[in-house]
Formats: structure tokens, sequence, C-alpha cells
């Protein structure tokens, strides 16, 4: 039988942190025991934000292949690759680009939260477009599982669109994807925001020292309405209480309750986060630290798993020109 294939990428567009691992990376891990899995530096997509800063690509991608690889992607079981070095995506994306409307793009609720976030003055053609190279990105290898956090499900609806209406158009040739969803499908971030993203600067990144965590969960928003130590918390509004749920759920509800009735003190509760994801991180640094001694075995793993997804895409490529009958010669 073959195997079902899992994919999901990250923009470089700086070094991944604990929403990717709890939104993303740990089902990606997990889900390599099992299926055809294929991991990808999102560097095209960076650029729809980055497109002034390219030379930050470089440096990115270095840092994330480390954090996967920390992080536990096996590179025997799963398969690492460069997105713009598979030009055949570019193709898909131009093609796809024929059957979207651009309606569908400017009412897509995640375009609408990145735009309002996002440095850019103007919305571009490249950044609406973005959703539709997702859809390509998906649909080269004919991924099925697709672990990713809450802010992709309505790129999700898309691809899914788009490949009910390319195969409609054409011949029955591509496979809809679904999302997989995991437990914390949106990671707060230290200051409050509701997205731990890497453009905010409100992240902790899985190459974290044990300071650093110390020192950003200490400046991290707690409930504002908690001025004494003694004061009733609400829980529900502080990201601290979102990190126990997320990091140390065994202990959650006890967290909550103390927390409500003023029974622990916000910098008791600190403590308890600060340690568990010291805890969580250790094992990374010692496997970042095996990868970052061995350039030339992590430039490797790049290449062949490039190459690798670069035959499927040509696949895919032959068989959807000849849907399309493009295949002129
Ligand atoms: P950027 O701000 O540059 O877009 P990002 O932090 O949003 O960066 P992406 O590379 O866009 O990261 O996202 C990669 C994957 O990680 C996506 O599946 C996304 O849903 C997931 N992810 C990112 N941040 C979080 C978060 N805070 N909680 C849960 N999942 C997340
Ligand atoms: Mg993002």
């Amino acid at each position: 039988m073959i195997k079902e294939r899992v994919l999901t990428g990250d923009r470089v567009t700086g070094k991944l942190h604990l929403g990717h691992y709890v939104g993303s990376l740990q089902n990606r891990v997990a889900l390599q025991e099992q299926y055809d899995t294929f991991v990808f530096l999102a560097d095209i997509q960076a650029l729809t934000t980055h497109f002034d800063r390219p030379q930050l690509l470089g440096q990115n991608l270095n840092e994330i292949t480390l954090d996967y690889l920390s992080a536990g992607i096996n590179p025997d079981k799963a398969t690492i690759f460069i997105q713009s070095m598979v030009p055949e995506i570019a193709e898909l994306t131009v093609l796809f680009s024929m059957f979207v409307t651009v309606n569908s793009l400017r009412h897509n609720p995640t375009i609408k939260a990145e735009s309002k976030n996002s440095s850019l003055d103007e919305l571009y053609y490249g950044f609406l477009g973005y959703p539709v190279s997702q859809a390509a990105d998906i649909t080269f290898c004919k991924a099925t599982i697709i672990p990713v956090g809450e802010d992709q499900l309505p790129h999700l609806e898309l691809t899914r669109k788009i490949v009910r209406r390319f195969n409609e158009l054409y011949s029955p040739i591509l496979m809809e994807p679904r999302a997989l969803i995991s437990e914390t499908p949106r990671l707060v971030g230290t200051d409050g925001n509701a997205k731990m993203s890497k453009s905010l600067g409100n992240a902790i990144e899985l190459d974290s020292t044990k300071e650093e965590i110390t020192f950003k969960i200490r400046k991290a928003t707690t409930d504002p309405a908690r001025v004494h130590k003694n004061d009733p918390g609400h829980p529900e509004v502080c990201p601290i209480y979102a990190y126990h749920r997320a990091f140390r759920s065994h202990d959650a509800p006890e967290i909550r309750e103390g927390c409500e009735s003023g029974s622990i003190s916000c910098s008791a509760c600190k403590q308890l986060i600060t340690t568990a994801l010291d805890q969580l991180i250790e094992p990374m640094r010692e496997r970042r630290s095996y990868y970052a001694a061995r350039p030339k075995v992590v430039e490797d793993i790049l290449l062949s798993g490039t190459k690798l997804a670069r035959d499927i895409a040509q696949e895919t490529m032959s068989e959807v020109r000849e849907a399309m009958g493009l295949n002129y010669f």
C-alpha cells in the first residue's frame, strides 16, 4: 500500500519557536514514523513580506534546518527540501492562479490579519497570492495530511477548492488535502498577542538558553487585573496560563484554581513554566549542537531532500501538462 504523504513548511523569516512546536512541529515528528513526511523551507513565501531583505533568507534557512533536526525531524524518515529549488512549484502556482479569484484572496481572514500586522505599505500581488502558491506546495507531491496551526485553515480550504476545480476542469489527478490541527492550534505570544509569531517579536525560540527563557517568561504579560500577589486572577487572559495548558497540561487545573483563588503568585507560576520549558528544550540543544558542528551533513540532507522533491514535482508536472493539453510535441 502507498503511504499517505504529510507536508508542511515554514517561512524562513526567523527561527522557529514554541508556537511552531505545539502547533505543527510536534505532530510532524510523530507523523514521520507512519507517513511519507515532507518538510520544507518556504523561502519564496518569505519573500512575499521580505523581498527587500533577501540576504536574511540564507541565514534563516540554516537556523530553521537546525530547528527541524533538533526538534526531532529525522532525515532518514522525512524529506527536508528548499522551496525555491523546486521551480515546478512556481510553475504550478501560475497555472492555478488562472482560476482563483482576487476576491476570494482579499476576503481570506488570514491574509487580512497578516496584512494588518505587517510592515508592508501596500497589498502586494505576491503576498495576496501566497495561498495559491501554498496550494502548489501541497499538491505537487500529492500530500494529503497537513499538520498546521489554526491560521492556515482558510488556506487549506482554498487548496481543497483549487484541487476540486482543477480535477473538474482537466482531469482528476490531484489529491484533496486535509488539515491536521493540534491540541494547541494557536499559541499566544509573550506579549499577550493572540499569536506567537516570528514577525511580532513575542516568541520563545527553540534554540533558547535557560537564561533567555527565564528572561522572556519574567517579562511576559500576565493578567493586568492582578496587581497584588493575592488578588484573584483570570487565567483565560494570561499567556502564562496558556503555556501551562500547552506544556504542563497535567497540572493546569491546579494552576487555574490557584490563580483564580489568588493562592499561587504570578512569579511562582512563571517559575514552574520556566523549568518545564527548559526541560522541553534541553534535548533539542544537544541535537542542535551535533548538527551545527557538521555543516556538510546538514547540506547533504537539504540537497538530497530537495532532489527527491524535485523528481516528484517533475512527475506531477508532466501529469498536469498532459491533463491540460500543454504537451504540444
Ligand atoms: P511569520 O510571522 O513570518 O508568518 P509565523 O510565526 O507565522 O511566521 P509560519 O512560518 O508562517 O510562522 O508558520 C509555520 C507553521 O507554524 C504554520 O503551520 C503555522 O500555523 C504554525 N504556527 C506558527 N505560529 C504558531 C502559533 N503561535 N501557534 C500555533 N501554530 C503556529
Ligand atoms: Mg505566518
